[in-house]
């Protein structure tokens, strides 16, 4: 019998429900468990048991209709291809293509991009930049999505270096090959030592900088102490 809510009575009360859903997450947590048991001493290999893919060390292929994170596309003598337009960054919906134009050296073309950005914490990964491109000049088939890691907004801007430089791995090693310098870049950070001077530069590149300027103020140091015990007179 249904109440005035649309609800039976039974469904009112929850407890038999939450049984019910209980039930089922654990018929399917018993199934999984004494499937993967059997796998291991080589039983009923042929029936599945839910795997969950070990990201990163593990990856599923994406498919070929995959949209990735973009890469600027590159004429056959390596000149980026964008005529700096704006179609892209007119079409964009969230407005986070900043582009820079200047005047190319060569006649035929009118402009390239000085610089060209793109601050992937506001993308939505649309596709509408691509879209809009008349030139072919913007794709985003590179097989890699976006970089979840950083300390600061700046961190998350992708620069026209790095979206030339997808075009050069996808063409030298392929549809894996940007997927396997993103990981090698994120173990690469692991290793990195937090310094501990200056907590508050949360950036690389601020934390970077100010250890080297740290070091070259410490050579200095060096150097005119050095400087002054060789300019002393010695004691015999
Ligand atoms: S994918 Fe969409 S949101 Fe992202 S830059 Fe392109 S147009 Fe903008
Ligand atoms: S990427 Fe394409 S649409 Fe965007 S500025 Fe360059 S040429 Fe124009």
């Amino acid at each position: 019998m249904k109440t005035p809510t649309g609800m039976t009575l039974r469904e009112r009360v929850y407890l038999p429900e939450i049984f019910k859903g209980m039930l089922v997450t654990n018929y399917h947590f018993l199934r999984n468990l004494t499937l993967h048991f059997a796998h291991l001493v080589g039983l009923a290999k042929e029936r599945s048991a839910a795997a969950t893919v070990q990201y990163p060390d593990q990856r599923k292929t994406y498919s070929e209709n995959f949209r990735g994170s973009h890469r600027l596309t590159l004429r056959p003598n390596g000149d980026v291809r964008c005529t700096a337009c704006f179609m892209c960054a007119t079409a964009c919906p969230a407005q986070c293509i900043y582009i820079e134009a200047g005047e190319h050296p060569d006649p035929q073309v009118e402009k390239y991009p000085l610089r060209y950005e793109i601050d992937t914490l506001r993308c939505i990964y649309c596709g509408l930049c691509v879209e809009a491109c008349p030139c072919d000049a913007i794709r985003m088939d590179t097989h890699v999505h976006p970089r979840i890691w950083g300390f600061d907004r700046k961190d998350f801007i992708e620069t026209k270096e790095v979206l030339t430089h997808r075009s050069v791995v996808l063409e030298e090693q392929g549809r894996d090959g940007n997927m396997n310098e993103m990981l090698a870049w994120y173990k690469e950070q692991e290793r990195r030592p937090y310094d501990r001077l200056r907590p508050e530069l949360k950036t690389y590149t601020e934390r970077e900088r100010r250890r080297q300027e740290l070091e070259q103020a410490d050579h200095a140091e060096r150097t005119a102490a050095d400087m002054l015990v060789n300019a002393r007179p010695s004691d015999g």
